[in-house]
């Protein structure tokens, strides 16, 4: 069906009438590890989600993802087998995406062509994004470094991204087609809500000095609470983790239970009294931190990156300038209230309002590019705010500026 029957038109700006009709989506995962991950992933959990979701949703949804991959949408396994101990090399990401942007375009061919591919990718796609008819949506999930802002400077035109925190769209370069700011989603039916918690501060991450294991370890014994690890030491964090974090564990004050997953890993964030953030990077988003809260155990971060927007001060956990803080703060959870961390966080990043928010986000996109059939129409403003999109205040979408809202809390 063609059009929402909106009645057009006062202010009089140009815009691509809204479909309603189900999309055709092709969800681009990274090559290196299957969906959904089997422990350490969050871009895999981020796009199993979100391909469920939309699935579910009803719109039809394509998964290019490496072998091993599972979803109730449908699943195209890329490369002969996945690559967790090669991420990042360009020779597996380029064979990667080459196949799916090949199938994408054998796809419109055979007169089936999807409306967007949905990117996530590290650059490959992004950089080739206009070698393919279809309109390509680039979530960025990593920081902005010197030198990634001005590959997406250099490559801005090509592709619409989405940021996943306003602290990482505070870092991007000037130029970038920013179709909205779409929180990380999460299954909160996944997650067990415990307001009784056990005696034990929690970590949980990758084994580098920006995500700063040793400084919970710091905090923890100032505070004299045990401390739980957990996470893998990937290809590179070796000595980081012999000299930071192995001389700490005792199996007792400070136990590390290296990768975990499923049950265990949700038992884990649910029992904990806190989790501690001592991070020291501009993290962009952070799933362990909406993990912890989903399960109605507060967050102790660190003020860096989206630390600022995902924990609120003395709500859902506690924001702090360093390890003594910390300590501090690791007396004062009995503040926080379970289940009102959980609603906040349902309120915010539960799947279906994510997947809506894309959805908004694709139809933008889409009707910039307007398919065979679809008319121009005139209208106020396109049909956005039934959902969790805000609209970059530096960003524009077909030469349009959008005014920010930001989430109510
Ligand atoms: N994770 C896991 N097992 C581990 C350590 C981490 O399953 O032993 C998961 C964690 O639950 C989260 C993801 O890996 O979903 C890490 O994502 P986050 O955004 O916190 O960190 P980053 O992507 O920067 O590593």
């Amino acid at each position: 069906m063609i059009g929402d029957g909106r009645a057009p038109a006062r202010s009089g700006q140009l815009f691509w009438q809204r479909s309603e009709r189900p999309l055709r989506v092709a969800m681009l995962a990274p090559p290196w590890i299957p969906v959904p991950p089997p422990g350490y992933g969050g871009i895999e959990a981020v796009v199993d989600l979100l391909a469920r979701e939309l699935h579910r949703q009803g719109h039809e949804v394509t998964l290019f993802a490496a072998p091993g991959s599972r979803s109730e949408a449908e699943v195209v396994e890329v490369l002969e087998r996945a690559h967790p101990d090669e991420i990042e090399r360009s020779l597996y990401e380029a064979d990667h995406v080459a196949r799916v942007f090949a199938a994408v375009d054998r796809a419109a061919r055979a007169g089936r062509p999807f409306d967007v591919v949905h990117d996530h990718c590290g650059f490959t796609a992004f950089a080739m994004a206009d070698r393919i008819s279809t309109p390509l949506v680039h979530t960025l999930h990593g920081p902005f470094t010197s030198e990634t802002a001005a590959f997406y400077a250099h490559h801005a035109a090509k592709a619409h991204v989405v940021a996943i925190s306003y602290a990482q769209l505070a870092q991007a370069p000037a130029g970038l087609r920013v179709a909205g700011v779409v929180p990380n989603p999460i299954d909160a039916a996944d997650w067990p809500l415990v307001a009784d918690k056990q005696d034990y501060l929690l970590w949980v991450g990758r084994m580098t000095a920006e995500k700063g294991p040793h400084r919970a370890i710091a905090a923890a014994r100032l505070a004299q609470m045990p401390l739980v690890l957990a996470g893998p030491v990937q290809p590179g964090q070796e000595r980081f983790f012999e000299r930071e974090v192995a001389p700490h564990i005792d199996g007792e004050r400070i136990r590390y239970l290296g990768e975990v997953a499923g049950e265990r890993k949700r038992q884990l964030f649910a029992r904990a009294r806190a989790l501690l953030m001592p991070i020291r990077w501009p993290e962009p988003f952070g799933m362990v931190m909406l993990e912890a809260m989903v399960c109605g155990t507060p967050v102790i971060a660190f003020p860096e990156g989206s630390a600022r927007e995902l924990v609120l001060d003395g709500r859902t956990g506690f924001l702090v300038e360093n390890e003594e803080q910390m300590a501090e703060a690791c007396a004062m959870t009995g503040q926080i209230d379970a289940a009102r961390c959980r609603e906040t966080i349902v309120r915010r990043c539960d799947v279906g309002a994510v997947a809506r928010a894309y959805e908004d986000v694709y139809r933008r996109v889409i009707d910039e590019r307007p398919p065979a059939g679809y008319r121009r129409v005139i209208d106020e403003r396109p049909p956005i705010g039934r959902s969790l999109v805000i609209d970059a205040d530096h960003g524009s979408l077909a030469g349009r500026r959008y005014a920010v809202s930001a989430v109510d809390d």
